[in-house]
């Protein structure tokens, strides 16, 4: 079913179109992320369907029922901020129960109960007494969490939850949040400007740049089949060369300055070529080119060399160290994207 729909919905701000004609469907149970940079309008987005703002244009729609005119507290969303937003003279227990300020708990349980069952479901039963101060930066997200699920609410929506974190505790935090996800089979919308995270986490996500959505797609799809060359520079590390479609050739050609480069493609309509790092290589036999070694990264699992062809930088992941200096890398036909 479709829990959540966004059918050509605009927002303006002066002269500023934050949201430009976005429509997208997110399904029942789905962790959908919005992704992009900042200032594409993820948050505006997100704060659009919680009913923090109104659309100038177009309709957000709840299982089908218009949200026009609906207010946040009634419907039925859980909201996650960038900054916690925790109370700091509130135990823990009562911040989790304060989420319960409009709602009876779910099912026939009390307020205590609700509290604990929360607290458990994100791992920090017996912290009910501690106040916000005595906590992590990763504990206090996780209150703001549960505070969120207390109602039982049918959509969760979560802003840069993890921003303030470091990198390691981020992905802790984003195994946890994808777990009690999964756990509830809660409707989930995520904003995050983090791209490598929007891969790791998402069932399906939105690309959004400049207001507009870019493509919606599962991780794999977004990361292999990039819709444009905005996906194809913002998602992933990625050689993006300006090319064009080889005159007078048998099978498939392009031409990068020159250079003619054997492809597998159905059109010929192309003039933009992408290879992933991890598809270039130093000893491949096909599709060659000279670069020259600039500089090499341990990333403990590979190598990446960075590279500089004509002017051009040119990124080479590896498995064996790289050579240095002059060297020739190249990639087979059916590796490169075409756009
Ligand atoms: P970030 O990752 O930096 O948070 P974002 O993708 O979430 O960015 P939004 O916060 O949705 O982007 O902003 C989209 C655009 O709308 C930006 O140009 C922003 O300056 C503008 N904007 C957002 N809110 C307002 C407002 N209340 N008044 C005026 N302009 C706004």
């Amino acid at each position: 079913m479709t829990r959540l729909e966004l059918d050509g919905v605009t927002r303006e701000f002066g002269a500023t179109t934050a949201v430009d004609d976005v429509s997208l469907s997110v399904e029942d149970g789905e962790f959908f992320t919005l992704v992009g940079p900042s200032g594409c309008g993820k948050t505006t987005t997100l704060r659009l369907i919680a009913g923090f703002e109104s659309p100038d244009g177009g309709d957000v729609r709840f299982a089908g029922a218009s949200m026009t005119g609906v207010p946040p507290e009634d419907r039925d969303v859980g909201v996650v901020f960038q900054s916690y937003a925790l109370f700091p003279h509130m135990s823990v227990a009562e911040n989790v129960a304060y989420g319960l300020r409009f709602r009876e708990p779910p099912g026939d349980r009390s307020r205590e109960e609700r509290v604990s069952e929360l607290l458990e479901l994100v791992d920090l039963a017996g912290f009910g007494d501690r106040e916000p101060d005595e906590l992590s930066g990763g504990q206090r997200q996780r209150v703001a969490l549960a505070r969120a699920l207390a109602p039982g609410p049918s959509v969760l929506l979560l802003d840069e939850p993890m921003s303030a974190l470091d990198a390691r505790l981020r992905e802790r935090l984003r195994v946890q949040v994808k777990r009690i996800q999964s756990e509830l089979a809660i409707t989930t919308v995520y904003v995050t400007h983090d791209q490598e995270e929007a891969l790791s986490v998402s069932d399906r996500l939105a690309v959004l740049n400049g207001g507009r959505v870019e493509q919606v797609g599962t991780p794999e799809a977004v990361y292999r089949e990039p819709a444009s060359r905005f996906v194809a520079e913002f998602v992933g590390d990625n050689n993006v060369f300006d090319a064009e479609t080889a005159v007078e050739t048998e099978g498939c050609s392009v031409v990068v300055d020159g250079e003619e480069f054997d492809v597998e493609s159905s059109s010929r309509e192309w003039n933009v070529l992408c290879v992933r790092p991890e598809n270039l290589s130093f000893d491949c036999e096909s599709n060659r080119f000279p670069v020259r070694v600039e500089s090499v990264e341990f990333l403990g699992d590979a190598y990446r060399a960075h590279c500089d062809w004509d002017g051009r930088d040119v990124l080479v992941k590896t498995r064996e160290r790289p050579p240095t200096g002059e060297a020739t890398v190249g990639f087979r036909p059916g590796d490169a994207t075409l756009l």
